[in-house]
């Protein structure tokens, strides 16, 4: 191993105080499939660097060290001298020390020393902030710089667009970053020999998740639908609880483990290896009856918010799909995407509103559209009236599922995808472009606020796969009832299509 692989940066810092494997893959494979950021991580990263900018506005005359990542002497040189000048503040400020490369967002002049402020895009200061800030810490003052003070400036909560209250908020952890700078020099030497070996060999747990979820869970994790992780209702927490207790496989349960009614279905399902439905299925399914709708949304969710009222990192409907059930069996369809960088809530309320007013029930999967509704309400307070009366109709499949179906290819999961293939198999999102709620979340945002920058031709092929995606959506719902009253035994609706297997 050379001295150059073994160095370390704030960010791999960091992701060694996650795990050591997790640093040792990402230093030795940087060209690993599960390091590539997708269309939604990389998202993440654009509007990260979006809310950085952002923050330099607050710092008159402050200088940035506006300079290649790998031009690593020169940067430390820029910063010395920007320093040297007295700049009031210098942004992505950059020292090597201990083997470590480490850019300040923001380094102020404080007194006789300087107050170093990491900007982060999450609404709160969080635990995991403070390893990072104190590594920064760390080798600024082993360059000789004093830090007298150390933030985070993170976006405010209350903020509310376009000008309520400030867009950011200040949480001082100077005390925090004290407290665990004695342990940096070490945690910086374990890392460093670390990497100068072979793969370290660490246990799964709590790590995996916390702060973020490990991109290397497909390897170090046990697949199977056996899996303990797969039981209804156990995320990772209780996982790594069940894994501590010895209990990797659903099978390895011991018989007086205490489950709840969907666990104990889930249970039984997999022993006899079929589908699983109560016999209250029928009187559950007696409420979606009538002229029966089905809503679909797909939604903006933006750091800085975008349009009025909206805070920081706020969902915002942008788009629905809705089918409907005509009295002679077949169905209509209607759609709305936003266009443009205004405000699409209050047409979009129009035209759901429109779609929706013969309809007797209104059927979703989940209550997100009815918190999307609730939000409507406020944000477009001319159709309050009517999106309450809306909002007043909609009923939820998933509890319905939840409660009296069970599939062994559900492998513990409710959600629309995992539960559609094992109930609908004729159905598929195989042909599509756009398969999931986040990507199409990054695209709908990419036609609206950059679409100077996307071509036409591509920017008319996102729409049409967008207004695909989510009309498929609206439709697996129509499909799924039809497939519940089937098992519940009430085939009155037509086309039952293939059965199940199981
Ligand atoms: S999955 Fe867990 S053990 Fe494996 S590298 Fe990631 S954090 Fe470490």
């Amino acid at each position: 191993m050379t001295t150059q692989a073994a160095r370390l940066s704030k960010s791999r810092f960091v992701t060694g105080c996650q795990c050591h494997k997790l640093l040792w893959w990402t230093v030795h494979e940087p060209d690993a499939v599960e390091l590539q950021p997708d269309k939604v991580l990389q998202d993440l990263f654009d509007q990260g660097r979006q809310v950085g900018e952002v923050a330099r506005t607050r710092y008159p005359g402050g200088v940035l060290i506006d300079l290649p990542h790998d031009a690593r002497a020169e940067r430390v040189a820029a910063t010395r001298k920007a320093l040297d000048e007295g700049a009031p503040a210098v942004f992505e400020a950059t020292f090597i020390a201990d083997n470590t490369y480490v850019a300040i967002d923001v380094l102020e002049k404080q007194g006789d020393g300087y107050r170093l402020t990491e900007v982060k895009s999450s609404t709160s200061q969080k635990d995991e902030h403070v390893p990072d800030v104190a590594v920064q810490a760390r080798v600024a003052a082993a360059c000789g710089v004093k830090i007298t003070a150390a933030d985070v400036l993170h976006l405010n909560k209350e903020f509310r667009h376009p000008d309520s209250g400030d867009l950011f908020a200040r949480t001082d952890v100077t005390g925090p970053v004290a407290a665990f700078l004695p342990q940096v020099p070490d945690e910086i030497a374990r890392q460093r020999e670390m990497l100068a070996g072979p793969l370290p060999d660490v246990p799964i747990g709590a790590q995996c998740f916390e702060p973020r979820e490990c991109p290397f869970i497909g390897r170090c994790w046990p697949h199977g639908p056996e899996h303990i992780g797969n039981l209804a209702g156990v995320g990772p927490k209780k996982t790594v609880a069940y894994l501590q207790r010895g209990i990797t496989s659903i099978s390895d349960l011991p018989r007086t483990e205490k489950l709840n009614f969907t666990q104990k279905r889930q249970l039984k399902a997999m022993a006899q290896g079929r589908i699983v439905v109560e016999p209250t299925l029928a009187g559950e399914l007696e409420r979606f009856g009538g002229r029966l709708g089905f809503l679909d949304f797909e939604t903006i969710i933006r750091a800085i918010p975008v349009w009025p009222g909206m805070a920081p990192w706020q969902q915002a409907a942008a788009q629905f799909s809705y089918h409907e059930r005509q009295p002679d069996g077949s169905y209509t369809h209607a759609a709305f995407l936003a266009e443009g960088p205004q405000d699409a809530r209050p047409p979009l309320a129009a035209a759901m509103v429109r779609a929706t007013a013969n309809a007797s029930r209104v059927v979703m999967y989940t209550s997100f559209e009815k918190t999307r509704i609730r939000e409507l309400q406020r944000a477009v307070p001319e159709l309050a009236t009517e999106l309450a009366a809306l909002e007043a109709k909609l009923i939820d499949l998933h509890p319905v599922v939840k409660n009296c179906v069970y599939h062994p290819d559900f492998l513990g999961s409710f959600s629309l995808k995992d539960i559609l293939t094992p109930l609908v198999p004729e159905l598929t999102y195989s042909d599509l472009v756009i398969v999931d709620g986040r990507v199409a979340s990054v695209e709908i945002a990419r036609l609206l606020f950059v679409a100077d920058k996307i071509p036409r031709h591509e920017r008319d092929r996102v729409r049409q796969d967008l207004l695909n995606y989510c009309e498929r959506d609206t439709w697996a719902m129509v499909k799924l009832v039809e497939r519940l009253r089937e098992l519940g035994g009430k085939s009155g609706w037509a086309n039952p299509g293939a059965m199940p297997r199981g």
